[in-house]
């Protein structure tokens, strides 16, 4: 493995590129990562990791690997003895991620975990000192701050097209089936709607903005005797105020139809992204007076983008653009609105930070 930088759209030869191991077949694993793996340009898959043997070795398989590239969790340390394994890439239960980086960093393997990073702040500032004690690195798997739409958004956002920013406006929401997955225990999730999906309207507001939220405030709310939610909440609707005087209002569900938006209103215009947080279709729009304009970014895969630069860090000893520290800024962001919301909704102080993207690593690269 090497530094050497690929040409635009080559990918690098396959013993250069970074060597995963995936822990967890489960949906997002399968239909997402493993297929982004197959176009990585600096990362490939090297082995599979399940509760599961049989269904890890189909998987590894049809992936281009061997059965001995398949292993149980009980045989996770045995990745150890892989050379051509850099990397761990955690897409487990979130209660399961502070474990598999525990265990991934004792066995000096690096590693990109799933949001939300943890299931409490102990939890996320637990795995960002393990992955600094053992010399490895943590990225956050936020893969909207490596996405065209997101990236373009921000520059409307940051270079004052929209004129001073002043409030801005996110939704994510969906209708989560009873099927006695873990997202509805408390145990395995952490929580509800909020660490699962309003978790995105959280990040992506600091993300567009680049500051740091200084006060929240927050209610929760479930829908009384639905099933589905008697250990985690079905709906959260929160404020975040920021140093500069911006506001942004939130809103995140398990029980409304699909919906994903990210508004920004500014002195000069406004923009919208809706889709905002799918995988594919993003749409982004920027209106100034009354000229609409649609922004038309070439589409890219999210999830490739994302494990490139995590690939590229690791080959370059550099830190990623969203390392361990802002996921775990979203945790206590979530907390306090969770603290709020107990409260009767009261403000909540956080700490101030000064400056620009206090907790991410330098600008990714953006193939
Ligand atoms: P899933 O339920 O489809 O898969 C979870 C996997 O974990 C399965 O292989 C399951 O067998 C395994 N598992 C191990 N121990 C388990 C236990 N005790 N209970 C239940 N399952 C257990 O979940 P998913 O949708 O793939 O989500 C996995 C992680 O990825 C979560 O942290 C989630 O928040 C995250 N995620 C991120 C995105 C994104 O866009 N970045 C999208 C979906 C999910």
């Amino acid at each position: 493995m090497t530094g050497n930088k690929e040409q635009a759209a080559l990918p690098q030869p396959a013993a250069q590129q970074v060597g995963y191991a995936v822990i967890g077949l489960g949906k997002l694993t399968l239909e997402e990562l493993l297929p982004a793996f197959a176009v990585g340009r600096a990362s490939r898959l090297a082995a599979v990791v399940s509760g599961n043997l049989t269904e890890a070795r189909e998987a590894a398989l049809a992936y281009g690997l061997s059965a001995d590239d398949a292993y149980s969790y009980d045989d996770f340390e045995k990745l150890g003895e892989r050379d051509d394994v850099h990397a761990v890439y955690i897409v487990l239960p979130n209660s399961l991620h502070r474990e598999y980086t525990e265990r991934a960093a004792k066995i000096g393997k690096h590693v990109l975990c799933e949001k939300p990073l943890a299931t409490s702040v102990e939890d996320a500032e637990a795995m960002v000192k393990a992955c600094k004690d053992a010399g490895v690195l943590l990225m956050t798997a936020y893969r909207c701050q490596y996405t065209p739409h997101h990236w373009a958004a921000r520059e409307a956002v940051q270079s004052g097209r929209l004129g001073q920013v002043k409030l801005l406006h996110s939704v994510n929401v969906q209708i989560e089936p009873n099927e006695g997955q873990w997202r509805l225990k408390r145990k395995l999730a952490g929580g509800g709607s909020l660490p699962d999906v309003g978790l995105y309207c959280v990040n992506t507001v600091r993300f567009l903005l680049g500051e740091e939220p200084c006060e929240v405030s927050g209610t929760v709310h479930s829908t009384p005797g639905d099933e589905r939610f008697t250990e985690v909440e079905e709906s959260v609707t929160w404020q975040m105020r920021f140093p500069s005087g911006v506001v942004a209002q939130c809103a995140c569900s398990y029980g409304a139809a699909t919906a994903r938006t990210i508004d920004v209103f500014g002195t000069g215009g406004r923009l919208a992204i809706d889709p905002a947080f799918d995988y594919q279709n993003l749409r982004l729009t920027v209106q100034t007076g009354q000229e609409v304009t649609e922004v038309r970014v070439p589409p890219e895969d999210q999830f490739r983008l994302e494990t490139d630069h995590f690939s590229r860090c690791i080959q370059e000893g550099r830190a990623p653009y969203t390392p361990g520290e802002e996921g775990l800024q979203d945790q206590k962001i979530m907390e306090a609105i969770y603290r709020s919301a107990r409260e009767g909704g009261r403000p909540v102080t956080l700490e101030r930070f000064e400056g620009r993207d206090v907790f991410r690593g330098p600008a990714p690269e953006r193939s």
